[in-house]
């Protein structure tokens, strides 16, 4: 059985624990390591050499520093495919999709790598006679990212090359469920000539997390993963004056409206349901059909849903995999059975499904339900699994009502060839991130990304500007050097009205 470490200080760590937790292969059932689970003590040691590593990190040369980033954006380039394969043995998703994963983060990277220039400062000359001010942005010193199961290699890339290239240094709390990637990535970092002590990876569960929730020489916390851990790690954190940025849970809606190219429509819609089994934070898991568009999109989707090639991640011929582990799949298969015991039709059912030769693996096949009405539980829980709801309304404002009166504001979608339909739902949904015709909108690098309401707890999102915003803090200079021979005597108004 292998055992999974932790990366403290340029080295493999076993910690202080005895605690582990279980590492499954989804498509198999199997489990094929185990992990360390970290007591205090292993974040101690973890945040102890980041912020020995910070003192010279912090110094450290724009150029020299943006050269590792190019070199770690090179090494992930050229391992994206051995990155990929672990992903889709622990996580369970189909190999192209994990490539896809590792690209968007690579994007991140690539970013990071114009850090000269995103730290440039303002400069505004002779303010006031002799007196010149400028601004420029410092690290904040060890930070700490926690993220989910679900995006093991992009999640932790929208945090730590941005942080590390501000200057910061890094411990990273992976998901214990897929821990194995952020092994990789912090062999790369070393090898791309990070210095020790910058890029340090702790595995664990709440213990791990409370220890880094506390400790003082933590500045700022990064979070991803559901709306209660994420309410939680913001008040926690900010209770102990760390920044805190805590991205939620989602429920995403795509409305189709009756002037949509149904064709189009209900292939984007199952592609976003589906891909990566619906463990997506901007899969779409609610349809929301307006007027008479109903009928024809679920017919659709559904002869859809029923071809999606389901099968080990490692297959070639696999469009989707299975769940990330047997509670999950449990879980969603309760829910479909609460929407048909409420009333739901379930118009594809994918409880029970098998797939031949890994018969123990974590399947649920893509499931449909339609008329499905806000009271359900299939509407009210974010189920993340394969399971698309469909939601009939009358009109574009009903829709809208729909969107905003939902608890989450990840993202959203409209398929529609109104301009006047799109240019009416993008001013009047309260959700960060908007699709016209295109179902995951997910922000490239140089934007950010994240949700509003219960879908982002703290102020700023991740990657792109605010990223950077959220990883330095700024310091504003105003200087006067007089002339050594006609010294300016003090004064006792504002020195900028001189
Ligand atoms: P999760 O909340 O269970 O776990 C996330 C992290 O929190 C993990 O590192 C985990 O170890 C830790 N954690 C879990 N329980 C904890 C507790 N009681 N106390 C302290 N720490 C705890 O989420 P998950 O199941 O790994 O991931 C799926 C969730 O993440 C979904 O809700 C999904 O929508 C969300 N997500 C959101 C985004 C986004 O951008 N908003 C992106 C990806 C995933």
């Amino acid at each position: 059985m292998t055992t999974i470490k932790h990366w403290i200080d340029g080295r493999l760590s076993s910690g202080a624990s005895s605690r582990t937790s279980p590492v499954w292969n989804p498509a198999t059932g199997q489990q094929q390591a185990e992990v360390v689970l970290a007591e205090t003590a292993d974040v101690d040691a973890a945040v102890a050499a980041a912020r020995q590593a910070f003192e010279s990190w912090s110094q450290t040369s724009l150029s020299k520093r943006t050269k590792i980033l190019f070199s770690f954006r090179q090494l992930v380039d050229a391992r994206a495919q051995e990155l990929a394969e672990i992903i889709a043995d622990e996580h369970g998703k189909v190999v192209s999709d994990a490539l896809g994963e590792v690209q968007r983060g690579l994007e991140v990277v690539e970013f990071a790598c114009g850090i000269p220039n995103l730290l440039k400062g303002d400069y505004s000359d002779q303010v006031s006679s002799g007196v010149d001010v400028f601004s420029f942005r410092e690290p904040l010193g060890v930070v700490a990212g926690i993220t989910p199961f679900n995006f093991p290699v992009m999640v932790p890339m929208w945090m730590h090359p941005v942080a590390i290239a501000c200057g910061n240094t890094f411990v990273l709390k992976p998901s214990e469920r897929d821990p194995s990637a952020s092994m990789l990535v912090a062999e790369l970092w070393a090898e791309a000539g990070l210095p020790d002590g910058v890029f340090n990876v702790v595995h664990g569960d709440k213990t791990a997390v409370d220890a880094i929730l506390d400790h003082p020489d933590i500045a700022a916390v990064s979070f991803v993963g559901s709306t209660p851990i994420a309410r939680y790690i913001h008040q926690r954190a900010s209770a102990n004056g760390k920044r805190v940025q805590a991205l939620g849970g989602a429920k995403n809606h795509a409305i189709v409206m009756p002037d949509a190219d149904v064709d189009f429509a209900s292939d984007h819609m199952v592609a976003a349901a589906f891909g990566s089994a619906g463990e997506r934070c901007m899969a779409i898991s609610a349809a929301v059909t307006v007027g008479d568009a109903g009928d024809g999109l679920v017919d659709a989707v559904a002869a859809k849903a029923e071809k999606v090639r389901v099968g080990p991640g490692r297959d070639p011929a696999s469009e989707m995999g299975p769940v990330v582990t047997a509670q999950a799949r449990d879980r969603i298969v309760g829910l479909i059975g609460s929407g048909a015991e409420q009333g739901a039709t379930l118009t594809v059912d994918g409880r029970g499904y098998a797939v031949d030769g890994h018969e123990n693996g974590f399947w649920v096949g893509p499931t449909v339900i339609d008329r499905v009405t806000p009271d359900m539980d299939v509407y009210r829980e974010e189920i993340f699994g394969p399971v698309l709801s469909v939601v009939r309304v009358e009109t574009v404002d009903d829709a809208i009502a729909l969107v905003n009166a939902n608890a989450y504001g990840n993202g959203t979608a409209i398929f529609t060839s109104s301009g006047e339909a799109a240019r009416r739902f993008q001013r009047g949904v309260q959700v960060g991130m908007i699709g016209i015709n295109v179902p995951i909108p997910v922000p490239m690098a140089y934007y950010s990304f994240g949700g509003w309401k219960d879908s982002l707890f703290g102020d700023k999102h991740v990657h792109g500007p605010e990223g950077v915003s959220f990883y330095t803090r700024a310091k504003v200079i105003t200087s006067r050097w007089p002339h050594v021979d006609n010294p300016v005597g003090a004064s006792y108004h504002f020195p900028t009205h001189s």
